[in-house]
């Protein structure tokens, strides 16, 4: 037998979520897999012992949760999280836990364990972190609290031993042991932009919005990518791309940061915004993407 599961980790932005990813894997994560997945799911990393297999998923759409919780955001987080078993909730120890986390927790099956991890606990006192642990016992809402640094390697061992005696048992792995990622770079790198349009944008355009990557070439030092952000309309064109390109430049170099990060090498990024109008509606459409 052996134990083998998802888990999504979800926080803030500069809670610490890469850290601790990359903790786990100690930079060994290869994004080079080139194999599809279908689903809006990504499968971020999978950490392989003999005994033990830990699919970490990413949920888009559920990372930059707003205080506007509208029902498709909702079917959106269910969906995402359905198949998962434990959430981990990642908290920035300088940060108070706030309504968007509890809002969500609703939102999760009961059968799904939830971790409330405080992470940058090198940066807090330890008054202060008794005081918040404390305080977060109260709500009754998780099934673990545990303090970590995600920088320092402290406790990540823990998080690790909890998950490995929640995930249930199985008799296969889901992946084989060499796999480490199971989307194409196009697919990440597509997630990746849409997720920081959402971010910038906000609680101003909901979610109509697709990315489609149309280019991605691996030079010797850099890597070349070409996307298309595809709009409904031609307003959501105008909010896209912002007063005097403000704002998709703001798009461009976040997502940049994070690519390059990921896929550890310089990169080039060219996004153009397309109007398609009903493009949600055209499933036909949304499938010759991908
Ligand atoms: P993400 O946006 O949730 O992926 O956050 P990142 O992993 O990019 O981390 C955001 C910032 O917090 C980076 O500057 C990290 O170095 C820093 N950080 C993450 N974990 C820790 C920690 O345990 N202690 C300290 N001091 N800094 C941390
Ligand atoms: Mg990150």
């Amino acid at each position: 037998m052996i134990k083998s599961g998802f888990v999504t980790i979800v926080g803030k932005p500069n809670a610490g979520k890469s850290t601790l990813i990359n903790q786990i894997f100690k930079k060994k994560i290869s994004i080079a897999t080139p194999k599809q997945n279908t689903t809006r799911n990504r499968i971020n990393a999978i950490y392989n012992r003999d005994d033990l297999q830990i699919s970490f998923i990413d949920t888009p759409g559920f990372l930059n949760i707003n205080n506007k919780l509208d029902e498709q955001m909702i079917q959106v987080i269910r969906g995402a999280i359905k198949e998962v078993d434990i959430v981990i909730f990642l908290l920035d120890a300088n940060q108070n836990l706030d309504v968007d986390y509890l809002k969500t927790i609703e939102l999760i099956e009961q059968k799904t364990k939830k971790y409330l991890i405080i992470n940058k606990i090198d940066l807090v006192s330890k008054k202060e972190l008794l005081d918040q642990i404390q305080l977060i016992q109260q709500l009754n809402l998780f099934d673990e609290i545990i303090p970590i640094s995600a920088l320092k390697n402290k406790n990540v061992d823990v998080l690790l031993n909890q998950i490995e005696k929640d995930l249930p048992k199985e008799t296969v792995k889901y992946f084989p042991d060499d796999q480490q990622v199971t989307y194409s770079q196009e697919f990440y790198a597509s997630e990746i932009i849409r997720e920081k349009i959402l971010f910038l944008l906000n609680q101003e355009i909901p979610h109509e919005i697709f990315v489609k990557v149309t280019e991605f070439e691996t030079k010797t030092k850099k890597i070349h990518i070409r996307a298309e952000i595809i709009v409904a309309r031609e307003s959501l064109k105008k909010i896209v791309i912002g007063r005097g390109g403000s704002m998709i430049k703001e798009i461009g170099i976040k997502a940049r940061k994070e690519l390059e990060e990921a896929f550890e090498m310089p990169l080039h990024l060219e996004l153009f915004v397309k109007v398609r109008k009903d493009w949600k509606n055209k499933e036909s459409i949304i499938k010759t993407f991908y």
